[in-house]
């Protein structure tokens, strides 16, 4: 029923506003109010602490339904119910509860900061800093694209909090980022999804009280690897919900345009261009179900989640493109749909790990005797 309920309410709602601001570049949470009454804020939230607890199989299909609509707003959603998950997760007790409540309520929008000017697809090439201080620690550094970082006020921030050259030199601390020592500038003029916010962070001396540390000290490494298996289900039903928008967008133009006299869908070239799109979006799809049941199910799902990520992405963007094609010149102008989601259906090879580094974690799992 939920899903059915924002599938309808993104397609009436969501898709003219997300033109808008793709023009504008303005940001999309001015909207967040409106989600959180829906519910979809807390998707990952206990239902006891006010959120709808919400399984991985749904919420793909949730995050697929707004990314044909926004792809915008299915990425901000997706990344502040990965927060929710990580502080479910990881979070200490005396604290977790309440949190999570906060999570669930509007003026609580959450982010994830791991990457920073100079460590992208290795973390552990982390500078931003973390020292001990009276009953905390002091940040000092900088963290880059943190997705939410505007307007955002609970951060997980990937810290160096020891100096072995070791995995276990890192730390996840759980920062509210409404206190003087946190500097958030936007980034402008991306390509894509160009109405979610995308921040740099400058931390200067930010204090974050010893109970937020999130898991073990010397473990926020592992808990951005673990974290980023369950967003990588949530970028690939984006991928896929961008997919699915440019499949319509080709149908309908391709039966209504005419050229040599008659429809341009009846050129089996163009009928190719869209079955080879249906199949790889229900491929993808596949891949995304199979990741999102092994971990409803408790199950390992890393390498599932990673192929799913890989495969819908390199598919959406394969599938975009094709979109553009059919339209021909029209589909190179900002007035026709295509031209846009072609633009944010780049970014999906990118972020929480490109192409490469997902064919990484699959080739290196099956090269250490997995399957
Ligand atoms: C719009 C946007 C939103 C984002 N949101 C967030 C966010 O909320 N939080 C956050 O922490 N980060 C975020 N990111 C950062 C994103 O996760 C990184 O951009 C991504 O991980 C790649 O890192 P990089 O850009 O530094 O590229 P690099 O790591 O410098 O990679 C450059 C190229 O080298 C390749 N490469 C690197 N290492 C290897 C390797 N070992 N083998 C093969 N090829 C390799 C890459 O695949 C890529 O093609 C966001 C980025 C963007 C653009």
């Amino acid at each position: 029923m939920l899903v059915k309920a924002v599938r309808e309410y993104a397609r009436s709602e969501l898709i003219e506003l997300d033109r808008e601001w793709d023009r504008t570049e303005e940001s999309c949470s001015s909207h967040f109010e409106h989600l959180y009454e829906m519910g979809l804020m807390s998707l990952r939230v206990p239902e006891s602490l006010g959120g709808l607890e919400c399984p991985m199989l749904p919420y793909a299909a949730i995050i697929r339904e707004l990314a044909y609509a926004s792809p915008s707003i299915a990425v901000n959603i997706a990344v502040h119910n990965m927060v929710c998950d990580i502080v479910r997760r990881f979070a200490r007790e005396e604290i977790r509860d309440a949190m999570l409540t906060r999570l669930a309520t509007p003026g609580n929008l959450s982010a994830f900061a791991i990457s920073e000017p100079d460590a992208g697809s290795d973390p552990a090439a982390a500078r931003c800093r973390a020292e001990k201080t009276d009953g905390g620690w002091r940040l000092h550094g900088a963290k880059m694209w943190v997705t939410n970082g505007i307007t955002g006020r609970w951060f997980c921030v990937l810290v160096r909090t020891g100096n072995s050259g070791t995995s276990k030199d890192f730390s996840m601390l759980l920062l509210d980022a409404h206190q003087d020592g946190v500097e958030r500038l936007a980034i402008k003029g991306k390509m894509g999804i160009r109405a979610s916010e995308t921040a740099e962070m400058n931390l200067d001396g930010a204090l974050v009280p010893e109970n937020h540390l999130l898991g073990e000290f010397g473990n926020g490494l592992q808990i951005a690897l673990a974290s980023l298996d369950g967003g990588r289900i949530g970028i690939a039903s984006q991928a896929a919900g961008i997919a699915n928008a440019c499949l319509d967008e080709m149908v309908s133009y391709a039966r209504q345009r005419e050229q040599f006299g008659r429809p341009i869908a009846e050129f089996q070239a163009i009928q190719w261009m869209i079955a080879d799109s249906r199949v790889e979006l229900s491929a993808a799809q596949a891949l995304i179900d199979r990741a999102a049941w092994l971990r409803d199910n408790e199950r390992p799902f890393t390498t599932e989640a990673a192929m799913a990520k890989l495969y819908a992405g390199e598919a959406a963007n394969r599938i975009a493109y094709r979109a553009v094609q059919v339209h021909g010149g029209y589909g190179y102008c900002h007035e026709f749909r295509v031209e846009q989601l072609y633009r944010d259906a780049r970014i999906t090879t990118i972020y929480e790990g490109t192409s490469e580094i997902q064919r990484y974690v699959i080739g290196r799992s099956l090269l250490n005797g997995g399957s």
